[in-house]
């Protein structure tokens, strides 16, 4: 079972990603700030919403309709720095809850 803090690691991972490039290595691959191009697969990217899941200690939180940049090709998800800092707001609340399953839409949270 995943423990409480792997929200917290998942949440950082998915930082990381969103700023896996520096600002010279976007330039130098034809990327900007609002990327269009998928870094994986090459894929373009539109801005669109998403579903959102974690496992919180022994509960699942699901999250509808999260605004997200989302790779036509691979499906490969960027969720903002704005967005993860409400996603863990969301999910420490859920998890100082106990809930066991929570399913709710981004916008209404
Ligand atoms: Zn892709």
């Amino acid at each position: 079972m995943i423990d409480h803090d792997k929200i917290k690691i998942a949440v950082s991972e998915r930082r990381i990603r969103f700023r896996q490039y520096s600002a010279e290595m976007m330039i130098e691959r034809g990327m900007n700030e609002y990327m269009t191009v998928c870094p994986t697969c090459k894929g373009s990217i539109y801005i669109g919403t998403a579903v959102f899941r974690v496992k919180i200690g022994n509960g699942i939180l699901v999250l509808e309709d999260v605004p997200a940049e989302i790779c036509s090709l691979c499906g490969e998800k960027w969720f903002s720095d704005e967005v993860m800092i409400k996603i863990e707001a969301i999910a420490n609340d859920v998890r100082s809850r106990h809930v066991k399953f929570e399913i709710m839409t981004f916008d209404a949270a």
